[in-house]
């Protein structure tokens, strides 16, 4: 999409006789495909070949869900969800860019984790080819920043990434609804992070809806030193004896009279039943939240990052401060809540 954008401003800016006989072209300079991409000289070319230097980047954004209930277990095993999700401000940058050969070469900094066909860059990766027969091969980046096994999401941000990359890069021309729809068969969570921002998300993940995004305030994000499995909590889950709803219609609504109150009074989140009697520092750290000034604190997806909401930016510092000298947890953000991919 940004692809084509770009390539009908510069034919409107008139920049030489463009004839596009195939649609594809060179961009000399190593140029990305983002807001710098004017500053750069470039040479266009309209023979189909080389493209070699074409780079396209992608933001992975984390998200927190407001609330989040479970209705039911269906007989397939797999959950039928109701939550609110929410982005926000910590992201994990992918570059990708072609090579001839067949494949996918991942290289990933800032974490320990596998580049292998198990990564959900990968997998992404895997599918798209498959589905639109590409037989090239992509070199990927992944800086990862969002925390691992966390509950925010991070490998499905990456795999959302990874779509929206790999459909700029080789021109596949699917729309949004379709990402979405092939994503889901990687993970509940891609179709929500292909868009990202304010969404009710229902069925497994794959129903979405826009909502009004909360009103301004400030997050601190905390993720105590432990990794939680997703199919260990919903194992363990007795969804058809919950103690607790969380008002997910009330959290709409007051998302939509933008009443900070109204949200912060209804975070709840069914999966602590689990997660937080494993282990008992989430508790901990949701109390401090509160302790140190946050409206509400509430544990993200399946665990075990904690997140409280501030209405002001000196009592969120503080906040993290003392949360990273009680040592509660290894990896704290100061953060805010942002929009989608086209926000
Ligand atoms: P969710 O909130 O969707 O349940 P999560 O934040 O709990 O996700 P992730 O960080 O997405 O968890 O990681 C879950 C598992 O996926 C990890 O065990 C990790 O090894 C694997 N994984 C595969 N690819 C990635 C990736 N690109 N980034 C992070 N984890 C990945």
């Amino acid at each position: 999409m940004k692809f084509f954008g770009i390539l009908s401003a510069v034919n409107s800016l008139g920049m030489g006789n463009l004839t596009f006989e195939k649609e594809l072209y060179k961009i000399e300079y190593n140029s990305c495909i983002q807001s710098t991409f004017y500053k750069k000289r470039m040479i266009m070319r309209t023979r189909f070949g080389e493209l070699e230097n074409m780079m396209v980047k992608e933001k992975a954004y984390a998200k927190v869900n407001l609330g989040l209930d479970v209705l039911r277990r269906r007989p397939d095993g797999y959950h039928e969800l109701k939550m609110i999700m929410q982005t926000v401000d910590i992201c994990d940058d992918l570059t990708f860019e072609r090579k001839k050969e067949p494949g996918v070469l991942l290289r990933i900094e800032g974490a320990d984790l596998p580049a292998d066909k198990d990564n959900l860059v990968c997998r992404a990766t895997a599918l798209l080819m498959e589905e639109k027969r590409i037989h090239e091969g992509v070199s990927i980046t992944l800086k990862k920043r969002i925390p691992i096994a966390a509950g925010m999401a991070g490998g499905s941000a990456d795999a959302a990434a990874t779509m929206r990359g790999l459909n700029a890069l080789f021109e596949m021309g699917y729309s949004t609804e379709k990402l979405r729809k092939l994503g889901v068969k990687l993970g509940a969570d891609i179709p929500y992070c292909i868009l990202g921002g304010t969404m009710l998300s229902e069925g497994i993940g794959e129903v979405l809806t826009p909502l009004a995004p909360p009103p301004e305030c400030c997050l601190v994000v905390a993720k105590p030193d432990i990794d939680v499995s997703t199919a260990f909590v919903y194992r363990n889950l007795k969804a058809d004896s919950l103690p607790f709803h969380p008002d997910i219609d009330g959290m709409a609504r007051a998302l939509e009279a933008g009443d900070l109150q109204g949200i912060t009074d209804r975070m709840e989140n069914v999966l602590e039943t689990v997660t937080v009697r494993e282990y008992p520092i989430i508790d901990r750290i949701k109390g401090r939240m509160r302790e140190l000034g946050a409206e509400n604190a509430l544990m993200s997806g399946s665990g075990p990052t904690v997140f409280g909401i501030y209405k002001d930016r000196e009592t969120a510092k503080k906040a993290a401060d003392a949360i990273r000298e009680e040592k509660l947890a290894g990896a704290v953000f100061e953060t805010r809540f942002c929009g989608g991919v086209n926000a």
